[in-house]
């Protein structure tokens, strides 16, 4: 059975009282807390201990899974795992210039507190959510040569969001901007394992794919994987949660 009010679920998350509305410093300074996130997940781990940015803590930040950036053609709508996070906060925002100016600010602390830099698990929930959004994020990357980030996304390699993305990949390198095209036949995708027979069934398309190595047990956790943000890993898959 899918969860959650059916209302709720066509259009944000099932878990209302989670969401925080960031449009200004006042509603940051009643939320009170941080929008990036030092990881507390299990699944991704605390501290990257393999690869180039071994040493690095990892932060996260989650939108407001559907309502956020979250293209409707996503294979998961209905299902989205948020669905299982009852305790997460979300962040919403109508303004997105507000929203990333308190991002740098954060970004900018963070950065002197960790002299080895951070690395970003972009987006724990929701999805890039406009052009202005995503070019922040490289400016961020060009501003900080010690910040990388990796992700996923829904939107699609052709889609206007997608070219941006894109765009961003190709000028600062996947090694620094790993988002990979969700349930995507492109190089540097992470699909689902039900997905993989489109997959297969796409002309042309013959993808190496590595099964997440947390869900098989091979590892701990995405910090000490690194798969993920490896280049030369075509594609990831899962299984649905
Ligand atoms: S493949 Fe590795 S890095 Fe990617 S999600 Fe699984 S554990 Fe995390």
């Amino acid at each position: 059975m899918i969860k959650g009010n059916a209302e709720l679920r066509k259009y944000t998350t099932i878990y209302p009282k989670t969401v925080y509305t960031i449009n200004s410093w006042d509603d940051y300074r009643a939320y009170g807390s941080t929008l990036l996130k030092q990881s507390n997940n299990s699944k991704l781990g605390k501290v990257v201990s393999k690869g180039a940015f071994k040493g690095k803590p990892l932060y996260s930040l989650s939108l407001v899974e559907r309502l956020m950036g979250c293209p409707k053609n996503c294979h998961h709508w209905g299902a989205c795992y948020g669905n299982n996070m009852p305790f997460a906060h979300r962040f919403k925002t109508d303004s997105g210039l507000a929203f990333t100016e308190i991002l740098r600010d954060e970004l900018h602390n963070l950065t002197k507190k960790h002299k080895q830099g951070i690395h970003i698990r972009l987006h724990v929930l929701g999805d890039f959510f406009s052009k202005e959004y995503i070019n922040f994020w490289k400016i961020i990357l060009i501003l900080y040569p010690k910040i990388s980030i990796y992700g996923y996304t829904a939107h699609t390699p052709h889609s206007h969001l997608g070219l941006e993305i894109k765009n961003v990949i190709d000028k600062i390198g996947f090694d620094r901007f790993a988002i990979r095209f969700s349930n995507s036949t492109i190089k540097l995708s992470a699909n689902s394992t039900e997905y993989k027979p489109r997959l297969i069934a796409s002309k042309n398309v013959s993808l190496k794919s590595i099964q997440c190595l947390e869900q098989i047990d091979k590892v701990a956790n995405c910090v000490s994987c690194a798969l993920c943000w490896n280049k030369k890993v075509d594609n990831v898959l899962f299984y649905t949660h």
